[in-house]
């Protein structure tokens, strides 16, 4: 590394943090010429994504529904470089297995045939609809896509004008997700079935509103993906990628106080020291990087009342199990419903406690590719739904009694012996907070549990602090996997057009 490009020479950006949002942002504005540094307090970049490798098992802690590929594969399209080179994803059809509590199953598909028959198997009624449902979810994905998800709503202009009050009320937003479900669907396993799709975002399906059943296109036709070596692979490629592009990555490094002078950042503060910068992008949470790293004069409006006054989306309580079996209901990914779903919300956002009979997720990327788990053994990523943290709920107190409630729950379903798995680990909303500095735990931001929520998410650029941006989860265009890139590539792009590169 010469002096002339250290991050101890006056960078062109800092970003705190390697998450997806972080790493996106960092290989545009690299890309660009741009002297780029990432501090990540972590051991290892990654954000909320986080690899566990033990006795032979391979885990992905964290995101593992991959979908919209095309916001990742965008990331290596402008740096000039082929994704394959980096990473390998790969189409999983069918998509998911969702196991309701009756026995009834339905693997969603692409394949639209089958699907009819598939709920026609149990409501003839809910089948005849799910044409007309799909191309709802289609035209709502098309709306979202063409007027919110690829552009960044600046100025007070880019979001009260003409064309984005048309495009607001062409997509009902008063209207809340399982609301507009019912006006195509009766059943309570298609209700639940697609209005799943609000947890995607960290909320509830009735309080959120009904954009969301843009979902249902998302996952048949654009797909689902499961990622060559696990979905850690996708931050691994995009971390090779900005080194080769020059940017520093230093992991391990916390910022203590992002540093302002006269209304202007300057840089950051860390256990290293200062490092200066033209700019800081913040990858962190936006209300934990406001309250934690800016002094209360330098954030007049993202005050502690403003911050309380924000819902935090959903946590999750994981559970790794490396267990010497193999289960033949299980796909990559597969979803057992509870007999009702409605109650999973009101716990958790009503009464912040966890679900007494919850959804449990199942990732085994062990069906699809061989070596993420000793011969005849399964990898399973086990989450459960949970609220963010508040007094309600303690997890030192909890953790062991509700985790083995969950592995009795799913060996009530058929997937047994899981508690003699060789490995089995257990990750707590506690420990995401702590890990990743995320806002009372929640895993994809603010819950877009409401209009405002939805659509006016806190700015990607500071409206206090000149020079001050922010990716990620909890700012625009949202939470999820997909949508942060998509936030990370899509400020690299307005500082590269700022800073005259
Ligand atoms: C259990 C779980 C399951 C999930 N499932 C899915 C899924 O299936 N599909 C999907 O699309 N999404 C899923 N998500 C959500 C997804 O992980 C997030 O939306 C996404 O990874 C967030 O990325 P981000 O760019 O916002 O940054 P984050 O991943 O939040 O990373 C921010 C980084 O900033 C660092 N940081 C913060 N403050 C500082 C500081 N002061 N100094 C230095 N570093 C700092 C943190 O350590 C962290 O590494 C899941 C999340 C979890 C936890």
């Amino acid at each position: 590394m010469t002096e002339a490009s250290s991050p101890r020479t006056k960078q062109d950006v800092i970003i705190i943090g390697s998450g997806f949002g972080g790493l996106s942002c960092a290989i545009r504005l690299a890309s660009a010429g741009l002297r780029v540094t990432i501090l990540e307090r972590q051991s290892h970049v990654g954000g909320k994504l986080q690899q566990v490798v033990q006795d032979g098992y391979h885990f992905d802690r964290g995101p593992s529904t991959i979908t919209m590929p095309d916001a990742f594969r965008s990331v290596f399209d402008q740096a000039g470089v082929q994704m394959e080179d980096y990473v390998q994803l790969y189409e999983l059809e069918p998509r998911t297995r969702n196991v309701f509590a009756d026995g009834t199953t339905v693997d969603l598909s692409k394949n639209r045939g089958w699907m009819k028959e598939q709920i026609a198997a149990y409501s003839q009624q809910d089948a005849m609809r799910y044409d007309a449902f799909m191309d709802e979810s289609a035209s709502l994905y098309a709306e979202a896509n063409r007027h919110f998800l690829g552009k960044l709503l600046l100025k007070p202009s880019d979001k009260y004008n003409l064309q984005m009050l048309r495009s607001l009320l062409r997509v009902r937003p008063a209207v809340k997700l399982d609301a507009l479900l019912r006006r195509y669907f009766s059943h309570p396993h298609t209700l639940a079935m697609f209005g799943r799709y609000a947890t995607y975002v960290g909320s509830s399906p009735y309080l959120c509103p009904s954009i969301f059943a843009m979902m249902g296109h998302v996952e048949a036709e654009v797909g689902i993906y499961g990622v060559k070596g696990g979905t850690y692979q996708l931050i691994e490629g995009m971390t090779r990628l900005a080194r080769e592009k020059g940017v520093h990555i230093l992991t391990g490094v916390e910022v203590h106080q992002i540093v302002v002078r006269h209304g202007k950042v300057v840089g950051v503060d860390t256990d290293r020291g200062l490092m200066e910068a033209d700019r800081v992008v913040a990858n962190g949470d936006v209300l934990s990087v406001n309250r934690l790293l800016l002094a209360q004069e330098h954030r007049k409006r993202m005050s502690d009342d403003r911050i309380a006054k924000y819902e935090p989306s959903i946590s999750g309580f994981v559970t790794l199990a490396g267990v010497r079996r193999q289960y033949g209901q299980l796909l990559h990914h597969t979803v057992f419903f509870p007999e009702q779903y409605e109650p999973e919300f009101e716990h958790i956002f009503g009464d912040r406690m966890m679900p007494a009979d919850p959804t449990i997720y199942l990732c085994y990327s062990g069906y699809s590719e061989s070596g993420m788990a000793p011969v005849g053994a399964s990898n399973l990523f086990i989450l459960v739904n949970a609220p963010y943290l508040s007094n309600a709920w303690n997890w030192e107190q909890q953790q062991a009694c509700y985790g083995d409630f969950v592995l009795e729950q799913l060996e009530a379903r058929g997937i047994g012996g899981l508690k003699q798995s060789d490995v089995l680990i257990r990750y707590t909303p506690q420990q995401i907070a702590q890990d990743t500095l995320a806002h009372q735990g929640s895993i994809y931001g603010i819950s877009s549990n409401s209009m405002k929520q939805t659509f006016m998410r806190p700015g990607n650029q500071s409206s206090d602090v000149q020079g001050l941006w922010y990716v990620g989860g909890t700012t625009h265009p949202g939470g999820g996997t997909p949508i942060v890139t998509l936030s990370g590539q899509l400020v690299g792009e307005q500082l590269v057009a700022e800073m005259g590169r």
